[in-house]
This record gives C-alpha cells, sequence and structure tokens, in this order.
C-alpha cells in the first residue's frame, strides 16, 4: 500500500499536535493533583526513588536492570494503591494521573517498527478523506445516497433502460470498491455529462480512501498542466511539481475526470500514454472518466492508448439524461 507523501506529512503534523495537547493535559492534571494532595507528589518521589535505587544497584552488580524494577513490583503496588486512595478522597478519578501516553501502542512515536501506527493512519485517513472531498466538492456523495430512481425507467430502442443499465453499472461500481485489494483491473468511464460518472468516481474514491489506500483525483486539465509544468520547469516550486507527478504515477488509486476536455496536444498525449502505460506495468489502478464515445476517443488519440482504453480497462457506458435536471424535475 502506498501512503501519500503529503497527506502523511500533514497527518504527521496533526500526530504531533495531539501528542503535544496530551503532554500539556496531563502535565495539567499532575500540577492540579500535586496542588490538592500533597502526599501523591511525595509518593511519586518514592516512586522514582526506588526505581532509580533499583537501577542503580543492579547496574553497580552488573545485573539486568529491567528484571530489578520487576523486583520492586510488590512495594510500587502498595505505593500506588494509596496514592489511588488519596486521589479519590480529594474527588478525582484514581486513574487521572495514570496515562503516561497518547497512545500506549507505540509510546507516541507514530510507528509500530516500520509502520505507521493504528492512530496515526487515523488521522492519515482523515486527511485523505478531507482532500477528496474539497476536491470532488464533496456533498453527500456516497453509494447510499445514490439513487436510482434518478435513471428513466423507460426502455430505450435497444430494449434496456437507463435505469437498468445504471444498475449494472453501479454494482460493478460498489463490488469494484469493496474488494479494491484484490481488483487489478482499471474502469473507464463513457457517457454524457452529468449522468453520475463523477458521483460514482467519488463513491469509489471514498470507500477505496477508508480502506487506506491512496487515492488521487484529478481533472484531466490539472494533471496534464503539472506534467508539462515538470517537463517544462515551467514551475515557482519544482520540488513540489515533481511530487505532485508521482503521485499521479504511484498511488494506489488514480482517478482522471474529464478526459478530452484538455487541449490535446502531442504532449499530452505523450503524457497521458506515460500514465497509462506505467500505472498498468506497476498494476496501479486507474478511473478514467468521459464524455467521449469510444470512436471520438479512436479519433482523439493514439492507437497505444485506446487499445489500452478499451482493451485492458473495464468499459462501463453510462446512460440517461442529466441528473441534476431530473432530480430538479422529481424534487429529489
Ligand atoms: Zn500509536
Amino acid at each position: 500500500m502506498a501512503l501519500d507523501s503529503k497527506i502523511l506529512h500533514a497527518a504527521r503534523r496533526r500526530h504531533e499536535e495531539r501528542v503535544r495537547a496530551f503532554a500539556a493535559e496531563r502535565e495539567a492534571r499532575l500540577k492540579a493533583v500535586y496542588a490538592a494532595v500533597p502526599e501523591a507528589e511525595d509518593i511519586d518521589r518514592t516512586l522514582r526513588a526506588l526505581v532509580m535505587e533499583a537501577v542503580n544497584v543492579s547496574l553497580q552488580k552488573g545485573e539486568d536492570p529491567v528484571a530489578a524494577v520487576e523486583q520492586i513490583g510488590a512495594k510500587s503496588l502498595a505505593l500506588q494503591e494509596r496514592r489511588g486512595q488519596y486521589l479519590e478522597k480529594a474527588g478525582f478519578p484514581r486513574d487521572y494521573t495514570d496515562r503516561d501516553y497518547y497512545c500506549e501502542d507505540c509510546r507516541d512515536s507514530g510507528y509500530a517498527g516500520t509502520s505507521p501506527c493504528r492512530c496515526l493512519m487515523e488521522l492519515y485517513t482523515e486527511e485523505q478523506n478531507a482532500a477528496l472531498s474539497s476536491l470532488f466538492k464533496l456533498g453527500n456523495e456516497s453509494f447510499d445516497t445514490f439513487n436510482l430512481s434518478w435513471y428513466d425507467d423507460t426502455p430505450a430502442s435497444g430494449g434496456t433502460s437507463p435505469r437498468q443499465i445504471m444498475r449494472n453499472v453501479y454494482e460493478t461500481c460498489t463490488a469494484y470498491a469493496k474488494r479494491f485489494s484484490e481488483m487489478t483491473e482499471s474502469l473507464l468511464f463513457i457517457g454524457p455529462t452529468g449522468v453520475g460518472k463523477t458521483f460514482l468516481s467519488a463513491c469509489i474514491a471514498r470507500d477505496v480512501a477508508k480502506q487506506g489506500h491512496s487515492v488521487v483525483y484529478e481533472t484531466a486539465g490539472a494533471v496534464f498542466a503539472a506534467f508539462e509544468a515538470d517537463k517544462f520547469q515551467k514551475t515557482d516550486d519544482p520540488d513540489a511539481t515533481r511530487a505532485h507527478v508521482r503521485r499521479v504515477l504511484n498511488c494506489d488509486l488514480l482517478i482522471i475526470d474529464d478526459l478530452g476536455t484538455e487541449m490535446t496536444t502531442a504532449f499530452t498525449i505523450s503524457a497521458l500514454y506515460e500514465i497509462i502505460n506505467t500505472r498498468l506495468i506497476t498494476g496501479k489502478k486507474t478511473i478514467i472518466s468521459t464524455n467521449f464515445s469510444k470512436e471520438e476517443l479512436q479519433h482523439r488519440y493514439s492507437a497505444p492508448i485506446v487499445s489500452r482504453l478499451l482493451g485492458e480497462f473495464i468499459v462501463l457506458t453510462f446512460a440517461g439524461r442529466d441528473i441534476r435536471i431530473r432530480r430538479q424535475e422529481m424534487g429529489l
């Protein structure tokens, strides 16, 4: 699983803030307890002295200090018990100052070995959701709020109604998001404006991000602008631009929205090929949505691109009229 370094950075910053806030809170609690219960401060001093003494003696004898500390267990337990009683008598919860760390699992390092601890991953997921929400301008898009009644139930000439078509599309998308880790395929969403391509992309993005995968969502125009800025050094911040390009190439799920709205040049075609091909080779998944039909794609892009899009992606053809208009008509 590739974590997005920019999002991880933001998550770590928040993690540090939380650890700092916890330490300050702990400090304040101790101060309050010591002010109200001087016996607690004496006991803490005695406990520390006991530990120090045990360690010193064992080091002088060349013994294991951990075993020595364990040996004072009974004595220290008795002192802690008394301390608890003092606290309760003064109206504090018994364990008011017992927590030493914000997260006991990683002792606030944020890492368990080399992988991020769950306390850091929680923040990572929140940061990723926030980043995606602002990109998608998300409202309440989720598989639960998707509504098939936005689509016409009258069969078209082929005998299949838009609603039936979209039921299949919806089921494919939910299964894809749910089983993202096992999936090897990428998706191509084809269909006119306003029939739910961005909506369902957002639903998948949200579910996949929740599973802890890195997700990048961009419009085609923004992706190509970043590649161009990187290639021709048209940027004030080359490192950030390079990092942006790397994220597009390496994230677990890349969503390119509105392919075909960009100005197509030899450069955008070669960048698109690089993105699609690199990600296919490295087994990274991509969702591309476009208003173009298959024929228009063939006309617009080079054969190597089209053969990959139509041959190696699962093509989902969306149907219906603009759902915003239909929702207005239906008062939804
Ligand atoms: Zn932790």
